[in-house]
Order: C-alpha cells, then structure tokens, then sequence
C-alpha cells in the first residue's frame, strides 16, 4: 500500500482550517453523504463532486430503474469501471478495505489524530462502506461521528477528520 507516509496534520494545518459553524449560511449537510461542512460556494450544497454526482445517479435510478441499469451495464468499460463502482452499494469488501486503511494509519491511542479527507479519499476510502453512524454527547460541534469497526470518524472542518479508536 502506498500510504505508509500518511501523516496526521499538524496543529498549524488544523488552525489554518475554517471551523464548522452552524449558524453561519455557509453551513451545509451534504444531501448525499449527510457529512457536515463548511461551504466555499453559497450556491453548492454537496461536500464533493462525487456526492454530487452519486446523489443525483441514485435519484435517476429511482425514477429510471431499468434504463439505468442498461446504461450502467454499457459503462463497465475498464477506464469508467471507477465511476461504476463507486455509485453502487457498498459491499463488506469495501468496509474490510476501509479497515485496512485505517490501520495503517498512526493514530493516538488516547485522543485520536486529525486527517484530511482528500488524502483519505486518494487511498480509495469509502465512506458509504460503514458499520453505522453515532453520537457522543457534550463533544461539540464534532459530536456526530461516522464508525468503521472500532474506529470513529468524526468530521470537524470541511476537509479535516478527526479519527478515534473506540476503546
Ligand atoms: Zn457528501
């Protein structure tokens, strides 16, 4: 694997970050993910293309079922198998590969390390492969969290995670 030389950010990388902060009109829920952010685009309202464009396949699907089945099925060409993947359910496969990324990840033991999203998402990470969502009380505005296994993903700017281990 090629992320032996992930490093969790540095506190400087962290600060330069904008904060959530649900009271602003920058504040969004992604519709696709549900994963809270902080806009740049008052006019966006996804965290990333790829919910973008995962949402609103999910929905063609809904109202174009078979079509789009037959389209999906012409898109497994090698160079679009990425796309094809990507906007079908996750499978324990996926949730075993998010694992095993996690694991290579050196996270402290006590109060957990920050990440940025991109590079989780670089290392093929797949949010929608999880084993549930949940809440810790008095933890805010990072109260919300995301679990793989006896990690915790907690989300506390728009690109920086937070991961713990659920001890
Ligand atoms: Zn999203």
């Amino acid at each position: 694997m090629k992320n032996n030389n992930l490093r969790p950010l540095s506190e400087e990388q962290i600060n330069a970050l904008p904060k959530l902060d649900p009271t602003s009109d920058r504040f969004r829920i992604c519709p696709n993910c549900k994963i809270q952010f902080m806009t740049n685009h008052l006019s966006r309202d996804f965290c990333n293309d790829k919910c973008a464009d995962d949402y609103y396949n999910k929905h063609r699907r809904l109202t174009k079922q078979a079509t789009v089945i037959v389209e999906e099925n012409k898109m497994m060409k090698p160079h679009q198998e990425v796309l094809a993947t990507s906007s079908s359910p996750p499978t324990n496969n996926d949730l075993e590969k998010n694992i095993q990324i996690l694991d290579q990840l050196k996270i402290n033991p006590e109060k957990g390390s920050f990440f940025s999203q991109e590079e989780l998402n670089s290392l093929g990470f797949n949010f929608f492969a999880n084993s549930g969502t949940g809440k810790v009380p008095d933890n805010d505005p990072a109260c919300h969290y995301v679990s793989f296994a006896q990690y915790r993903i907690f989300r506390i700017g728009i690109s920086i995670l937070l991961i713990k281990l659920n001890n």
